[in-house]
């Protein structure tokens, strides 16, 4: 996975590397989809959510340029992959996820596999973790129709905030961060992520 699916395609970061090679992607997916565990592809979780692809994990983990001394937010806990990967890449990693079955599964295998360096929360992520607050990194593993004001009020001064922007079918991964009293906006490319509810998210 690490060889074909990451550096194959350009994910340079060791760190990164080293942390998809240590985190086992096969125990946050129902036991029905363990055979594709290390497939390039998203796999369904439950609740109609999806963890997502290996690559997209490890290419928002280079982007959002974690050294180890971070402390970083992600919103959607989903199977709590990401979150597990972050935990190596980060300092303390502070994750919230809204479907009550999905947040419980997450804890379990976090708390199983010794993560202690991680917080998580059961609520609507779309306005961020206030308490929490600042942030080095905000991580957003569902899609947004824009980014909420809220978002880049909880980043750090370098702070820096990844996500899914677009439309509900397809979206581009943005990096956000300060510059000149305002803000610089980097694209990465077209992604597809289930779509964030809740007060920012898309609403039917
Ligand atoms: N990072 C996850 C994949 C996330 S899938 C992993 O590694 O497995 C997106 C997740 O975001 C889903 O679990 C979904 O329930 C959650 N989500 C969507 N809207 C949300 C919101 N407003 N607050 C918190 N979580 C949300």
């Amino acid at each position: 996975m690490v060889a074909e699916q990451l550096e194959q395609r350009g994910i340079r970061d060791r760190r990164v590397l080293d942390a998809m090679r240590a985190v086992e992607r096969h125990l946050f997916i129902p036991l029905e989809y363990s055979d594709r565990a290390y497939d390039d592809g998203p796999l369904p979780i439950g609740a109609g959510q999806t963890i997502s692809q290996p690559y997209m994990v490890a290419l928002m983990c280079e982007v959002a340029a974690l050294t180890g001394i971070e402390k970083v937010l992600e919103i959607g806990t989903g199977s709590g992959y990401q979150a597990a990967v972050l935990s190596r890449l980060a300092a303390w990693v502070y994750s919230i996820e809204c479907v009550p079955e999905l947040y419980h599964r997450a804890a379990a295998v976090l708390a199983r596999l010794g993560v202690n360096n991680c917080s998580l929360r059961l609520g609507d992520g779309s306005e961020g973790w206030p308490e929490a607050a600042p942030f080095d990194a905000i991580v957003v593993t569902a899609a947004m129709p824009g980014i909420p004001r809220e978002f880049l009020e909880q980043l750090s001064p370098a702070g820096r905030l990844v996500a899914p922007v677009g439309e509900l079918e397809l979206q581009s991964l943005v990096h956000i961060s300060r510059k000149d009293g305002g803000w610089r906006e980097e694209y990465f490319g077209e992604c597809r992520f289930v779509k964030m509810t809740g007060k920012s998210g898309f609403n039917d």
